[in-house]
């Protein structure tokens, strides 16, 4: 008999910018019959703001989640644009992915901005997927662990402990998003290792129920090495959520690779 995994396993995809409604549709219903045997982690789709409702409405009975990609602070008001994490919710969402770096790259995004989104994702209902990661030239100076510390504190400043311990962290280094360049599973559970540690100074035991993704060119064929590690307990995924196939296998090696005996 295998023993699940504390934190559970999640596995969430990000389809970024990507797809029609009906590709969205046939791609989230596609993902929900492929790893409707899962019973091992938690799954979430990422679709675009458009897709989301409807999207969500397909799925509705599964046990396959929907992630927004962002989220506003504000309820309602002059904010042209924008939308509201109780929008996201009210439309079916469980999750909301806050702080991507490529929000970050080209939005403006920053860690004040995004313990505000956190904080108003967690008011709405939503689980906020909080992302951090140093970049290329950061790594290369020797300052990732400094980088994802600071990110880490002000990303969650806003956050009480127990909301905190209802976040999902995403450590996603920037220089292996979209590159092929996945972290070795060393370089991210020296990460991850530093991630939970920053949590338990904070939240004693309590932290060891936050779940910590890894982000960054994860594939169906290096999922496993990276889920053998202890403080690796699921994956933020953008290029192979695309397909069903890839998707649903890269879930399927994770949850296998993690189960303990
Ligand atoms: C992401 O968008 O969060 C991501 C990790 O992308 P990819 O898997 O394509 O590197």
């Amino acid at each position: 008999m295998s023993n699940p995994r504390i934190p559970r396993p999640f596995f969430c995809g990000n389809w970024k910018l990507w797809g029609t409604l009906s590709d969205s549709v046939s791609l989230a219903t596609g993902v929900r019959d492929a790893v409707a045997g899962v019973a091992a982690a938690d799954v979430a789709v990422g679709p675009g703001f458009v897709a989301l409702a409807t999207v969500a409405e397909k799925l509705k009975g599964s046990s396959l989640g929907v992630a927004s990609q962002d989220g506003y602070w504000e309820q309602k008001g002059a904010f042209t644009g924008e939308v509201a994490m109780t929008q996201i919710a009210d439309a079916g969402a469980k999750y909301a992915i806050v702080g991507h770096s490529e929000r970050r790259q080209y939005f403006g995004e920053t860690d004040e901005t995004v313990s505000r989104r956190a904080k108003a994702a967690l008011a709405a209902g939503l689980v906020p997927i909080i992302c951090i990661g140093e970049t290329l030239s950061e790594r290369d100076a020797g300052q990732a662990l400094a980088v994802v510390a600071k990110q880490l504190d002000g990303a969650t400043a806003s956050l009480t402990d127990d909301e905190l311990v209802k976040s999902v962290i995403a450590y996603e280094p920037v220089w292996a998003i979209g590159t092929g360049r996945v972290a070795s599973p060393a370089q991210a559970q020296e990460i991850h290792a530093s991630i939970r540690a920053r949590l338990v100074q904070r939240l004693a035991t309590r932290a060891q129920q936050i779940r910590i993704l890894y982000g960054g060119s994860v594939k169906p064929d290096n999922v496993a090495e990276l889920m053998k590690e202890k403080d690796i307990d699921g994956a933020l995924v953008g290029g192979a959520s695309l397909t069903v196939d890839s998707f649903a296998k890269l879930v399927k090696e994770g949850v296998a690779a993690c189960t303990r005996s």
